[in-house]
C-alpha cells in the first residue's frame, strides 16, 4: 500500500538533489514546491533528436537534427549583421545563421569540417534557415539519443538539462510512493492510469510513438489533459458553490422608476435586451448572490442594461457601483447614466484617480451616507477610503480589461458577514462557447445578439501601407463632405511613450498633408482634461480627424465618425481590431474601416486581416481567431492567465469537454474528498481562478 508513505505532495523539492535555496526560490515562482509540483509541470513539446534527417527532406517549421560538411562561412550584412554559414550533405545544402556571434566562434565554425546540428527550419532570406542551431563538431563516437527529449515550459534560470534531472528523480520517487489514482469516471479519453501516463510524459520510452506524442494524441496526453481540464472545471464549480452559500439582498419586481427609463430613452430596446434585462432582473431578485455576465458586440447596447439593473436596485434601497477599465469610459458612462438618472431622483457619484481634494471628499461622503445611488469610476472605486452605505449591485463593464483581483476588491466593498452584492459583468469581447464552457463553468451568461436597428454595417478594406498616400487623399475627400474620422496608430512596442510619440509624428504628417482638416491627437500621455476636452471637441464637430492610440479602443461614441483608418493592422489582435472598428458604423451613415499592413505579410496574418474583411460578427471573428491562433492570445493577457492550462489545450481537447463536464458534477456529488485533491493537485490559486 502507498499509504505507508509520505505523500509527494508533502515532500519538498529541496529534497531532490542539486535542489539548493536559490534554485528552490525560482521554483517557487512558478508555483513548484513539492516534489508532486515538478511531475505536474509537465513538458509542452518533444524533440526527436534520435534520428539524422537528410538536409533535402527538411520542411521549415519543423525542428531536425541534421549532420553536414560546413562549406562556407561568412559575415552577412543585412538589415543586421550576421554570420551565415552553409551546411552541406548529399542531399542538399542549408543555412545556419547567428545573430550573436564571437570572431572565435566565426574561426570555429568555419574550420568545424563536418557538424552535427539541431534547430528549427525557417524560410529565411537565404532559402531554409536555422537560427542559431545548436552544434557540435561530428566525431564518430557520437551517438543519437534513443527516446525524445521532452522540452518543459520556460522556467526562467532552470535549465532544461536541470529540470529534466529533477523530473527524472521525481520519477523514481513517484515508482516508490504512487499518487492517489482519482476516479475521473469513464470516457474514451481516460484509458491509462495516473502514474504510467505522468512517468510516460516525462520519459517516453524509446519506442513511443512519436508522432501522436508530437501532436499531443498520446493515451498518455489524453489522460491527463482531461484530468487537468476535470480540475479546471470543478475548482469553478466549487467557487461558485461557495458564492451561492452567502446571501444577496433579494430585491422586489422592478417598479416605476424602471418603466419611465424605458419611456424617456427616445428608443426601444431591442428583443435582445429586454430579454437580457429580464434576465438580470430575475437574478436580483433571488436571495443569492447573483454573477452573470453579458456578452453582446460593441454597439450592442449593454450600458443601457447596466442603467436598468442600477435603478432596479435603488428602487430596493441600494446603491450601484459602476467600474470601469479607463477613465475616458467612466467618464462616458457618468454622462449617460447621469443624463438618463438623474431626472429619475437618482443621484450619480463620481470616482477616478481625477478626483481629489474637496470634490473627492464630497463624494466619498455622498457614496458613505446613500446620497449617490450609482457611482460610477475606475478602479478608484476599491481604493481603503471608499465606503458604501448599502451597495446592492456591483457592475463592470469590459471585465476583460480587469484583473481579477480589482474585481474581488471592490466585492470586498459589499461584503457584510455573509451577505455580498449581486454582480454583473459586461464584455464586448466575444467568447466563442468553446471558452466560455471551460472558464465560466455553470457561470450565468447572457448574449446581446442584436444590433439596435438602422445601423449600417461597416466595410473594411485591407491594403498595404505602400497605399497609405491614397489613404491620405481618401480622408481627404471624407473630411470635405462632412465625415469626420479616426487615425490609429499602433506600435509593436510595449512602451506607452512610444506609442504616444508615434500618434505625435503621424499627427505631424497628416497636418502637412491636409492642410485643411482640422486635427486633434488623443494618446495615453495626455491627462484626463485633455482627453476628455479633445474628445468633447470631436464630438461636437470641431475636430474632424481624430488621430489617436488604442486609447480609443473602448467606449467611444461617436455617430459622425465614420471612417477609420488603422496602421499596422496585422499586429493588433482580432478582437482588439474588432472593438477599434466599432467606434465606426454607430450612425445612419454607410462606414469604412482601412486597415493598413506592412510587407511581407505572413500567411497566419494575412488570414486573420482576411477574418476581419469579411464580417463584422464578433462571435465569428473570435472563433476564426480561436481557430488561427489559440485560446491564449485571444482574451489578452490578464483573462488568458486563467486559461494557462499545462498540458490541456482548449481547441485540441474541445471534444473532451462534454465527458469532462459529466465528470465534474458527479465527483462533485459523490466524492466531494477526491475532488478537493483533485483541484490542489493542478491548480494553485483555485480562489483567482474562479473569480474570473
Ligand atoms: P455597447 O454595448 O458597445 O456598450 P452602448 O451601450 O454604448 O453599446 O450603446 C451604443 C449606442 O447605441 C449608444 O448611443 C446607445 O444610446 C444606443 N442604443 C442602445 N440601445 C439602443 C436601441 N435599442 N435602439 C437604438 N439605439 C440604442
Ligand atoms: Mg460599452
Amino acid at each position: 500500500m502507498i499509504d505507508a508513505l509520505a505523500d509527494l505532495a508533502s515532500i519538498s523539492v529541496t529534497t531532490l538533489k542539486g535542489v539548493g535555496p536559490a534554485l528552490a526560490k525560482k521554483l517557487a515562482k512558478l508555483g513548484i514546491e513539492s516534489v508532486q509540483d515538478v511531475l505536474f509541470h509537465l513538458p509542452f513539446r518533444y524533440e526527436d533528436r534520435t534520428r539524422i534527417t537528410p538536409i533535402g527532406t527538411v520542411r521549415p517549421g519543423e525542428s531536425y537534427v541534421l549532420e553536414g560538411e560546413i562549406v562556407a562561412c561568412d559575415i552577412a550584412f543585412g538589415r543586421r549583421r550576421s554570420l551565415l554559414a552553409y551546411m552541406q550533405d548529399s542531399t542538399g545544402k542549408i543555412a545556419l545563421r547567428f545573430y550573436h556571434f564571437s570572431k572565435a566562434q566565426q574561426n570555429n565554425l568555419k574550420n568545424a569540417g563536418s557538424v552535427r546540428c539541431f534547430g528549427e527550419v525557417r524560410n529565411g532570406a537565404a532559402g531554409y534557415e536555422i537560427y542559431h542551431p545548436e552544434y557540435t563538431k561530428l566525431d564518430a563516437a557520437q551517438e543519437m539519443d534513443d527516446a525524445l527529449t521532452p522540452i518543459y515550459p520556460a522556467t526562467e534560470g532552470v535549465s532544461q538539462a536541470r529540470y529534466r534531472a529533477m523530473a527524472e528523480q521525481a520519477a523514481a520517487l513517484l515508482d516508490r510512493h504512487g499518487m492517489p489514482d482519482i476516479d475521473v469516471g469513464a470516457s474514451s479519453y481516460v484509458n491509462t492510469n495516473l502514474v504510467d501516463a505522468i512517468r510516460y510524459l516525462h520519459q517516453p520510452p524509446p519506442d513511443a510513438n512519436t508522432q501522436t506524442l508530437l501532436e499531443g494524441k498520446h493515451p498518455a496526453q489524453h489522460r491527463l489533459a482531461f484530468e487537468e481540464l476535470l480540475a479546471h472545471q470543478t475548482s469553478l464549480r466549487i467557487v461558485r458553490e461557495e458564492l451561492k452559500k452567502l446571501t444577496a439582498p433579494g430585491l422586489a419586481p422592478p417598479g416605476d422608476l424602471y418603466s419611465e427609463l424605458g419611456n424617456s430613452l427616445g428608443f426601444d430596446l431591442t428583443g435582445a435586451q429586454s430579454r437580457v434585462a429580464k434576465e438580470v432582473a430575475d437574478d436580483m431578485m433571488s436571495a443569492s448572490p447573483s454573477l452573470r455576465l453579458v456578452q453582446g458586440d460593441v454597439g450592442s447596447g449593454k450600458t443601457v442594461i447596466a442603467a436598468l439593473a442600477a435603478i432596479h436596485a435603488f428602487e430596493n434601497g441600494l446603491q450601484s457601483a459602476l467600474m470601469a477599465p479607463t477613465e475616458l469610459l467612466a467618464e462616458q458612462h457618468f454622462i449617460n447614466l447621469s443624463a438618463w438618472l438623474n431626472p429619475l431622483g437618482i443621484k450619480t457619484a463620481w470616482l477616478t484617480g481625477r478626483v481629489t481634494g474637496k470634490k473627492r471628499e464630497q463624494e466619498l461622503a455622498a457614496i458613505a451616507m446613500g446620497d449617490a445611488g450609482v457611482v460610477i469610476g475606475t478602479h478608484a472605486l476599491f481604493q481603503k477610503d471608499v465606503h458604501f452605505k448599502e451597495l446592492g449591485l456591483i457592475i463592470v463593464d469590459e471585465q476583460h480589461r480587469f484583473g481579477v483581483h480589482q474585481r474581488l476588491a471592490l466585492r470586498e466593498k459589499g461584503v457584510d458577514g455573509n451577505a455580498s452584492p449581486h454582480q454583473l459583468v459586461m464584455t464586448a469581447t466575444p467568447i466563442p462557447r468553446t471558452l466560455s464552457m471551460s472558464m465560466y463553468a455553470d457561470m450565468d451568461v447572457s448574449v446581446i445578439d442584436e444590433l439596435p436597428p438602422g445601423r449600417t454595417p461597416v466595410t473594411t478594406t485591407v491594403l498595404s501601407d505602400e497605399r497609405r498616400a491614397d489613404i491620405i487623399d481618401r480622408v481627404a475627400a471624407a473630411c470635405s463632405e462632412g465625415t469626420q474620422a479616426y487615425w490609429v496608430c499602433t506600435l509593436i512596442e510595449e512602451s506607452e511613450a512610444l506609442q504616444c510619440q508615434a500618434a505625435e509624428v503621424t499627427a505631424e504628417e497628416l497636418g502637412k498633408f491636409l492642410p485643411d482638416v482640422s486635427i486633434a491627437l488623443i494618446h495615453g500621455r495626455l491627462n484626463a482634461r485633455e482627453k476628455t476636452a479633445v474628445m468633447n471637441d470631436f464630438k461636437a464637430g470641431k475636430i474632424q480627424l481624430l488621430v489617436a492610440t488604442t486609447v480609443i479602443e473602448v467606449g467611444v461614441d461617436v455617430p459622425n465618425a465614420s471612417l477609420m483608418v488603422i496602421e499596422n493592422s496585422e499586429r493588433l489582435g482580432l478582437a482588439q481590431l474588432h472593438q477599434l472598428r466599432g467606434r465606426v458604423g454607430r450612425g445612419s451613415k454607410q462606414s469604412h474601416c482601412v486597415l493598413l499592413y506592412k510587407k511581407p505579410l505572413g500567411t497566419i496574418s494575412k488570414e486573420r486581416l482576411e477574418v476581419m474583411r469579411q464580417s463584422n460578427d464578433g462571435f465569428f471573428i473570435a472563433e476564426r481567431d480561436l481557430e488561427i491562433r489559440g485560446p491564449g492570445e485571444i482574451l489578452g493577457s490578464r483573462q488568458s492567465g486563467a486559461l494557462q492550462f499545462r498540458i490541456a489545450d482548449l481547441m485540441r481537447d474541445r471534444e473532451m469537454l462534454a465527458d469532462v463536464r459529466k465528470a465534474s458534477v458527479n465527483l462533485l456529488q459523490h466524492d466531494r474528498g477526491s475532488a478537493e485533491v483533485l483541484v490542489n493537485r493542478w491548480i494553485k490559486d483555485p480562489e483567482k481562478l474562479g473569480q474570473v
